[in-house]
């Protein structure tokens, strides 16, 4: 699970690491009030949406201006007049994809004056299975664009589970920011904080770009990616109370309602199998033959009615989809079940593209004479490559 930059710093801080005073806002009328409560000189108004890339990236509305989605500000006036060009306003970056993210929330933060910028993260490492740190002096910019041209500006350190963060970690940070004195006091406790609220707050990822040093001579984390492990939200009511499903696929929220493991991807076929590798072997296949699936969908293995009529209701609604693939080998899934939950959903939202259908193992032949019986204009398939083919095939004639 996600959460804004600005919930993401509240975190941080109540683990005592340094980040700017700031007031998040929802409405443009509310610019005022926060800029004066900040006192600048310096502003910054920062768009709140679940993407980074913010500052290169560019809003759809010429009404937004062409400043990005983080703009300094020198005054109150100018603080007003971003917020209301940015709220409301559909911000397009690296990460957003072309569609990109209508921003509905801003953070107005102090202006800090930059002296340096660093990148620092921490994540679980699979291969050590640890907490590790990556680490670079090229901040502020993309860090995949540094570990391809620049590998040897990155430094990555992991703690030991049984040690938990030590001395020697912030020291190694340090060493690899080129920190000394005071500066290197101040990265060593940073560390520390921050490492205890990766664990502390089950975090999957935690990123900070930048971290600056402030003309001041403070280490400060200027920006704030946070995700958390799900599997373990369930001990963490504060945190799922940060939730923004505005933010999430809402498709991927009514799925999860239904306990369906669905996830919506960017091609045409709309896919309902059960299993999750079959779900796998039969994406592969639609991708053989020439298109690409509009989703990951696994039933489950003894789904009910209701919920493959759920689950055909959301592919049905997603406007990619340009024909389906259903396709089921009935082990404790009976394939009855199946053409009962197909029927009934189709008889409720109707059936606007191609549907191939493949039932194979329990109950298969009931499966089909219910099918060949509602009179639904379906197109049986034999197997599963019988069934790609038919549903690429079908899809290309309509076109
Ligand atoms: P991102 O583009 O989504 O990663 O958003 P960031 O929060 O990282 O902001 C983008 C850039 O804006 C940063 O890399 C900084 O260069 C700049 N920026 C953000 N906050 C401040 C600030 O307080 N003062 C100054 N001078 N620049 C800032
Ligand atoms: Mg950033």
């Amino acid at each position: 699970m996600n959460i804004h930059e600005y919930q993401a710093k509240a975190v941080l801080k109540e683990f005592g690491v340094p980040v700017s005073r700031g007031v998040p806002i929802f409405k443009a009328s509310e610019a005022e009030a926060a800029a004066k409560e900040l006192g600048g000189p310096l502003w910054v108004v920062k768009s709140q949406i679940h993407a980074g890339g913010r500052g290169k990236g560019k809003f759809k509305e010429a009404s937004a201006g062409d400043k990005g989605g983080v703009r300094l500000a020198k005054s109150v006036d100018e603080v007003k007049t971003f917020a209301s060009e940015m709220l409301g306003s559909t911000l397009v970056t690296v990460q957003t994809g072309p569609a990109g993210k209508q921003v509905n929330r801003l953070y107005i933060e102090d202006g800090s004056d930059i002296e340096k910028e660093f990148y620092l993260s921490i994540l679980v490492d699979r291969a050590t299975s640890r907490v590790a740190f990556v680490v670079s002096t090229e901040g502020g910019m993309d860090i995949e664009e540094v570990a391809h041209h620049h590998p040897e500006k990155i430094v990555t350190f992991s703690v030991d589970p049984a040690t938990g963060i030590m001395p020697h970690h912030g020291r190694l940070a340090a060493k690899a920011l080129g920190l000394s004195g005071d500066l290197a006091k101040q990265a060593d406790k940073l560390v520390a904080q921050l490492y205890t609220a990766f664990v502390a707050k089950d975090m999957a990822m935690l990123e900070i770009n930048p971290l600056i040093i402030t003309k001041q001579g403070q280490l400060r984390c200027l920006d704030a990616k946070v995700s958390f492990d799900s599997n373990a939200l369930y001990r963490h009511p504060d945190v799922v109370a940060l939730r923004d499903e505005t933010e999430e696929d809402a498709k991927e929220i009514e799925a999860s309602k239904h306990d369906l493991n669905y996830i919506t991807l960017d091609g045409t076929i709309g896919c309902m199998v059960n299993g999750a590798g079959l779900a796998m072997a039969t994406m592969d296949i639609i991708k053989l033959y020439g298109e690409a699936p509009a989703n990951f969908l696994d039933v489950g293995g003894g789904a009910s009615k209701e919920k493959v009529t759920a689950a055909f209701k959301i592919i049905t609604a997603d406007p990619n989809v340009q024909g389906i693939l259903i396709n089921i080998f009935g082990g404790i899934m009976r394939c009855d079940v199946i053409a009962e939950g197909v029927i009934a959903a189709v008889k409720e939202v109707g059936l606007q593209v191609p549907l191939v259908v493949r039932l194979e193992g329990t109950n298969v032949e009931l499966g089909k004479k219910i099918i060949a019986d509602s009179g639904l204009n379906v197109i049986p398939a034999d197997d599963l490559d019988d069934a790609a083919q038919k549903i690429v095939k079908a899809v290309k004639e309509v076109r």
